[in-house]
């Protein structure tokens, strides 16, 4: 099983890292719960935005590729996107990625 650097020089395995962006997007959505009272998708602010995913600003392959892995689970580094902003952002990405290769 691979295992991924951490900026501080530990290392992490996969399964941690899913354990760890789990707990951090509950934790997310929880925030966002306490704040405003119920998930909304915080690119468009729009009620009708649905459904509402954790979306990382930062992907968690880009956080292990450039040895930052603990990027993964900050939850700063994870939006509320609905389905469609999620969507748009991602194949941005895709095209971002694209012109690297
Ligand atoms: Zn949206």
């Amino acid at each position: 099983m691979g295992v991924y650097r951490c900026s501080d020089g530990s290392k992490v395995t996969q399964s941690q890292i899913d354990r760890r962006v789990r707990q951090a997007k509950a934790k997310k959505l929880q925030h966002c719960l306490d704040k405003y009272g119920y998930i909304f998708c915080q690119d468009c602010k729009r009620n009708d935005c649905k459904p509402v995913d954790c979306s990382h600003d930062v992907s968690v392959k880009e956080c292990k590729e450039s040895g930052k892995t603990e990027l993964a689970w900050d939850v700063d580094n994870i939006t509320l996107r609905g389905r469609s902003c999620h969507a748009r952002k991602d194949k941005n990405d895709v095209q971002w990625n694209s012109n690297l290769n």
